[in-house]
């Protein structure tokens, strides 16, 4: 071993005085377990959370501590002034931060309800938050059940223009992804030429009437926003429902069914909505 000291420098001279030392040393007594020797303190530690008061209160219990020393029983434990130690008090962090609320069955985080951000898309600062919908006319509040997101798919969503008007829609793909044409839909709106109001007009090829059918449930809602100059900034959403589908079942009809039934329950087709089509046939 000494060799391994002497190849990092140390001084041979001292390496040999160590050696006698510890050799000196009888192997029954390095065997032994040492008693670690535990200096007491006689100070009762007096614990507390640190908080505005903690100084005041510190000196009222210094202040009285000698009745303690004058119980002829138990005085003598009182004889030293306490220990103060403190645990760190709640700061605003801790405040405002607030933890998943814990179900006690699973031990999985409760989520709430509503629509909540990705923190990730444009998308995020139109949502309209809370475990409900409020009714765009009677005011009144239906509960949203579910937790979801921009990315959220299969669903039931409504849109609210400032004004209060309201657009319920449904889409298969995620809400983010309809969200986009959306608002595409509505930049890009132009208000129809003289002539070109009607399909009739001119000889119009069944594509083009098809993609007229397509985006006319669309153009309401961007008509609306063109003739008030509401901006698509403007424009607030939230999830109304994510729709489950058992095997076998048709998506899109479920889809449709659920939408129906939203148009009807929050009052959203025109004039007193944003909605222009209301097909029943879905439910055929
Ligand atoms: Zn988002
Ligand atoms: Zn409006």
């Amino acid at each position: 071993m000494i060799e391994k000291f002497l190849a990092k420098g140390y001084e041979e001279g001292t390496l040999e005085k160590h050696r006698q030392e510890v050799r000196a040393i009888p192997r029954q007594q390095l065997l032994e377990k040492k008693m670690v020797e535990t200096r007491k303190s006689p100070r009762i530690p007096f614990i507390s959370t640190f908080d505005v008061n903690s100084k005041r209160c510190r000196m009222i219990v210094l202040k009285y501590w000698g009745l303690l020393g004058t119980d002829p029983r138990y005085g003598k434990l009182f004889q030293a002034p306490p220990l103060f130690s403190y645990r760190r008090g709640k700061n605003v962090g801790d405040l405002v931060k607030t933890k998943p609320k814990c179900n006690l069955n699973n031990q999985q985080p409760m989520r709430s309800h509503g629509t909540f951000p990705c923190r990730n898309c444009g998308h995020c600062s139109g949502i309209i938050p809370g475990e409900y919908v409020t009714h765009p006319l009677q005011g009144s509040k239906h509960s949203i059940k579910g937790f979801f997101t921009c990315d959220t798919s299969n669903v039931i969503y409504c849109l609210k223009c400032p004004c209060g008007l309201a657009y319920v829609g449904q889409t298969s793909r995620s809400i983010k992804t309809r969200l986009y044409e959306h608002k595409s839909t509505i930049r890009n709106y132009q208000l129809p030429a003289v002539g070109q109001t009607t399909l009739g007009t001119q000889a119009t090829t069944t594509d083009k009437e098809k993609e007229l059918v397509k985006t006319k449930r669309e153009t309401l809602l961007a008509k609306h926003f063109f003739t008030h100059g509401q901006r698509v900034a403007q424009l607030r959403w939230q999830v109304l429902e994510k729709v489950m589908c058992k095997q076998g079942q048709d998506i899109k009809r479920a889809l449709l069914q659920r939408e129906c039934y939203w148009i009807w329950a929050l009052q959203s087709r025109a004039p007193k909505g944003l909605n222009e089509e209301y097909n029943m046939s879905c439910y055929l």
